[in-house]
């Protein structure tokens, strides 16, 4: 099926339309390490209320990727870690927050308190699966390619489609190509296509985002790459599954900077026949987990069941607080208990 025929309910369209209306100072937050998503969603409703003439903040937990740093408005970005103060201020004024790319909380880590003791209206606007938290009312589909899309969903849903300028296609576009790896997966119905459609009608010049987003690495982080698939990557083909680790001395190595190494995962998932693939990062007090899968296989499940984790059936996230070794170790005995979901080819 190629059309894509759900759309935001009435009600829930008219409960958004009335928050907003009835809100004047309002807040954006999205997730810890916020990618392109994240941004692009939080900074097109970001231009899009200032249109509607609301006095609007976004705040993220901590910085963000040096290749998003050309997003139109991401230099009146709040970040939490970098200015705690100005955060309690801007929620002490909000009468509306509403939190965009995530739905537990958890994700925006110290700035959790703030949302747990919100007392005003808190709305949800994503596409992961199991939202773990009520909100006052939400627009949560796992079905969409992105955070961006339902933002562009919302805006023509309220009947500001024309409010649209290039700023808010721009921001729009990143979160859904880099949610999508420009068109490759997360996007089964035409919706995406058509929303570009309209995007590059408002004069998104497709190709030059295109190289702002994926032709400006650098070469720390190419040699990086170059080192972790020719030293660090170990493919388990009797489970069809190839993992690759970072450890905090290779960082040092190759001048790593947050973010460096975003996207490595896949890497190890584009090997013929693999289905799972990971990818460890060592930090001081814990390991983050990257999980992707191909076909049917839920990384989703994996990374909630044993690494305190979440996100898509093929893109998840988890923490472990044993050391890299034993993270790995652990992995690999799990990856034996999925025997019978990953040992048969694709
Ligand atoms: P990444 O591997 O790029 O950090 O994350 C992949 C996907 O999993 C993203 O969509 C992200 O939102 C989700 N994710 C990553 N880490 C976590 C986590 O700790 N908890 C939950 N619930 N989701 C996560
Ligand atoms: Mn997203």
């Amino acid at each position: 099926m190629a059309f894509y025929t759900q759309s935001i309910p009435k009600e829930v369209l008219e409960k958004f339309r009335q928050y907003i209306e009835q809100a004047q100072n309002i807040i954006l937050v999205s997730h810890t390490n916020p990618d392109g998503d994240a941004l692009g969603s939080s900074l097109g409703l970001w231009h899009y209320l200032n249109l509607r003439g609301k006095t609007t903040n976004v705040i993220v937990p901590n910085r963000f990727p040096g290749f998003l740093k050309w997003l139109p408005g991401l230099d009146r970005i709040v970040i939490y870690e970098q200015d705690e103060r100005k955060c309690a201020q801007l929620f002490k004024e909000a009468d509306l927050v509403i939190c965009l790319d995530f739905n537990a909380f958890h994700r925006v880590e110290r700035l959790e308190k703030y949302l747990v003791g919100f007392r005003k209206p808190v709305l949800l606007i994503d596409h992961h699966l199991e939202p773990d938290v009520t909100f006052d009312s939400s627009i949560s589909y796992t079905d969409s390619s992105s955070t961006s899309e339902l933002v562009f969903d919302l805006i023509e849903g309220l009947g500001d489609k024309e409010l649209i300028n290039l700023d808010i296609a721009k921001c729009l576009y990143v979160g859904i190509m880099t949610d999508t790896g420009s068109f490759s997966y997360s996007c089964k119905h035409s919706r995406p296509f058509n929303i570009t459609g309209f995007l590059v009608e408002k004069g998104l010049d497709v190709q030059s985002v295109n190289v702002l987003v994926y032709s400006t690495q650098s070469e720390d982080r190419l040699r990086l790459l170059g080192h972790l698939l020719s030293k660090r990557m170990v493919v388990m083909s009797e489970y069809n599954t190839a993992y690759i680790w970072l450890s905090l001395s290779d960082q040092e190595k190759f001048n790593y900077r947050p973010g460096d190494a975003e996207g490595f995962v896949n890497y190890a998932l584009t090997i013929e026949g693999i289905k799972l693939a990971a990818f460890f990062t060592e930090k001081k007090d814990v390991v983050r987990i990257s999980l992707r899968s191909k076909g049917d296989f839920s990384v989703n499940d994996m990374a909630r069941r044993h690494f305190e984790g979440g996100g898509h059936r093929n893109a998840a996230g988890g923490n472990s607080f044993l050391s890299l070794r034993g993270t790995i170790l652990r992995f690999r005995k799990i990856v034996e208990v999925y025997e019978k979901f990953l040992s048969n080819s694709i």
